[in-house]
């Protein structure tokens, strides 16, 4: 490329433009926050490199800086560093898309809202780059990458940039701002000496601010340039944690939780690591960037090293620093290194200790971190077996004692047990009022039995990896027959089955047969008290709720039958006895049956075959019962 070229933005750099310029005003001071941030990783990035390609960094000796330089006649604030640099293709690709995912999703969430002002909301993605645009009318970024030439990108801001070849240019990055007539107050050296030591005084290369006075240029280096998290926790002040978080993570809101120790033993490694205030929407996204940042000895090696905690932990942010890892080879032998695992078995014994402290000391708090992440945390009980009862120590559960938005543990729950009670129950729901309507409670409700409401799409397959907690076994009460009758009561409620089974023996057999093609098998049930009926699933399949998120999600269902229990004690079954011994091939027994089915297929919120047949028969019904002679 010889000459100048134009380019035009990727349409959601053109939003996200939009949104930045308009949305972040009241604090526009992160734009510097960003910027400085670019320049370190640049050069955390080409010492990296060096270390195997030497050549690189073209001259010999050479120390790392980042330079701020304000210039009050040109209006200008000029951010260099002697960092990586872009050759022309990165810089077109890097200032010109979004790269982000997380980006992506949070603008595609915002689609339509009328969100456009949320400052927590754009803070959970940081801008980037981008924000150079709160402040500036116009941006060039001046940079060359070593062993290629220099090049330059320059943009208003709005639909376009340009980028044209420079002359000769050192090697690393010079963003020149051209501010706007209401932010010349960052031309003032008091302004910036508090956002650089607010933002960005841990940064571990030397800030230097650069002014003329008397025509002669001096420097001051504002930052103090301390890794936080190889200081001592009882140096740190609440606020200088969390400015590093902030740094870290782009969020605008204070984390949640600081945990910062020391890692000893056969490895030494320092770790300070947050959990944030509110779980970032592409959480559950296959892309979402989990891991922690990985030093040796302060020397950057790599953002989220996923190497370092689990997927179930992936809420977390922060930093591990060992200098016993080997630090001149490739990133990708680092991360084949078996110490590694060793740090991430320490850091989940550790951080899962540091929540059950948490737990016990600040319920309050901990539940709002429950809220933000206990799905993400559950998945472990499946992932890690090893941790699943230190885990599974962690958990909370809405009840049907609780009332709604209250949590019990499982030892809440084992403690609120009678001592007759000898298994933890729970039921699986879509939410809370579709659980308190299941019919498999009434037992449980009689009995005043409690049961966990599992109301998180995750429980379906996590519970089923948690079989016992503190030895008593945990059941799911839609998959089970679960029998709460005394031995007594047994006795007098299996006599009872058997009458009425006898006494019922041929409707039964006929309501069997007519639901053949949708049922597996019909039978009496000792669980039902109020309900008429319900399905069951037989152990070990899919529970109905499975089934509609395995739907929701388009997977193929396969076809499981289910048994249909009936109440041997409701006064419908007279009514049914009756139809069928005036005439049981008549079409009104068939739409009775039928309806059984229809009712159970309803409580459990299964989709309906046939929603109109259910319809037509239910009219039909009630225009016979009001035509009936003495009803109306
Ligand atoms: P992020 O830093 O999260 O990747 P940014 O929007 O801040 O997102 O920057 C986008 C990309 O532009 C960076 O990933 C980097 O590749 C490139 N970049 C930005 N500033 C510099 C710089 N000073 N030196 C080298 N590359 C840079
Ligand atoms: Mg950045």
């Amino acid at each position: 490329m010889s000459e100048k070229s134009s380019f035009e933005f990727q349409a959601d750099v053109k939003e996200l433009l939009n949104l930045v310029t308009h949305s972040l005003y009241s604090n526009r001071e992160i734009f510097l926050r960003e910027l400085i941030s670019n320049a370190s990783d640049a050069i955390d990035k080409i010492r990296f490199e060096a270390l195997t390609k030497p050549e690189l960094l073209e001259e010999k000796s050479q120390e790392y800086k980042i330079s701020i330089i304000p210039n009050a006649e040109a209006k200008t604030l000029t951010i260099t560093d002697n960092g990586c640099g872009m050759d022309e293709q990165e810089l077109r690709e890097h200032l010109g898309t979004i790269a982000r995912s997380g980006t992506k999703t949070f603008l595609q969430q915002l689609k339509g809202t009328q969100e456009l002002s949320s400052m927590d909301f754009i803070g959970q993605f940081g801008v980037g780059f981008y924000s150079a645009f709160i402040v500036s009318d116009r941006v060039v970024v001046k940079t060359r990458k070593a062993q290629t030439r220099g090049c330059q990108w320059a943009s208003q801001g709005q639909g376009n940039f340009e980028i044209e070849p420079t002359g000769k240019f050192a090697r690393g990055t010079e963003v020149i701002l051209y501010l706007k007539e209401d932010a010349l107050n960052f031309l003032e050296e008091f302004t910036l000496r508090g956002v650089v030591k607010k933002y960005s005084d841990f940064i571990e290369h030397p800030i230097a601010l650069v002014t003329k006075k008397d025509g002669k240029e001096t420097e001051e280096v504002l930052n103090s340039r301390k890794a936080i998290w190889l200081k001592s926790p009882s140096e740190i002040e609440a606020k200088e944690y969390h400015e590093f978080y902030k740094h870290l993570s782009h969020d605008f809101q204070d984390p949640l939780r600081v945990i910062h120790y020391r890692g000893e033993g056969t490895l030494e490694f320092k770790a300070l690591i947050y959990i944030s205030a509110h779980a970032p929407l592409d959480l559950y996204s296959p892309e979402f960037n989990s891991g922690l940042q990985l030093y040796i000895n302060r020397v950057f090696i790599m953002e989220d090293c996923k190497k370092l905690i689990p997927p179930y932990l992936r809420f977390l942010k922060g930093v591990v620093d060992c200098g016993d890892l080997t630090l001149n080879v490739s990133r990708e032998m680092i991360q084949e290194d078996p110490r590694l695992e060793k740090i991430k078995k320490n850091l989940v014994r550790k951080v899962l200790g540091n929540l059950a402290e948490w737990m016990e000391q600040n319920r309050k708090e901990y539940e709002q971190f429950y809220a933000q992440f206990g799905k993400v945390l559950k998945e472990g009980l499946h992932f890690d077996s090893e941790q699943r009862d230190k885990i599974a120590d962690l958990l909370l559960f809405e009840t049907t004692q609780t009332e709604t938005g209250q949590y019990k543990s499982l030892k809440q729950y084992l403690e609120g047990m009678k001592p007759t009670q000898k298994e933890i129950y729970y039921l699986i729901a879509e939410n809370r009022t579709k659980a308190l309507a299941t019919p498999q409670l009434e037992a449980f409700k009689a009995k005043e039995v409690e049961v966990l409401l599992m109301m998180d799409p995750v429980d379906q397959w996590v519970m089923g990896s948690l079989t016992n907690y503190q030895e008593k076994p945990i059941k799911s009460i839609s998959h089970e027959a679960i029998d709460l009758h005394t031995e007594e009561e047994k006795k007098s409620v299996e006599e009872n089955l058997k009458e009425q089974g006898k006494k019922y023996k041929d409707l039964l057999k006929a309501i069997g047969e007519k639901l053949e093609a949708q049922v597996k098998e019909v039978r009496f049930s000792p669980r039902l008290t109020d309900s008429v009926c319900c399905l069951v699933a037989e152990t070990g399949t899919l529970t109905p709720q499975m089934e509609q998120m395995l739907k929701s999600l388009g997977q193929a269902v396969p076809v499981q039958k289910k048994i249909l229990e009936i109440n041997p004690n409701h006064p419908l079954l007279e009514v049914l006895q009756r139809l069928y011994e005036s005439d049981h091939t008549s079409a009104q027994f068939a739409d009775y049956v039928q309806l059984l089915l229809d009712q159970a297929l309803l409580t459990e919120g299964a989709e309906l075959t046939n929603p109109k047949g259910l319809s037509k028969r239910i009219s039909d019904l009630m225009v016979r019962a009001a035509t009936t002679p003495g009803n109306l």
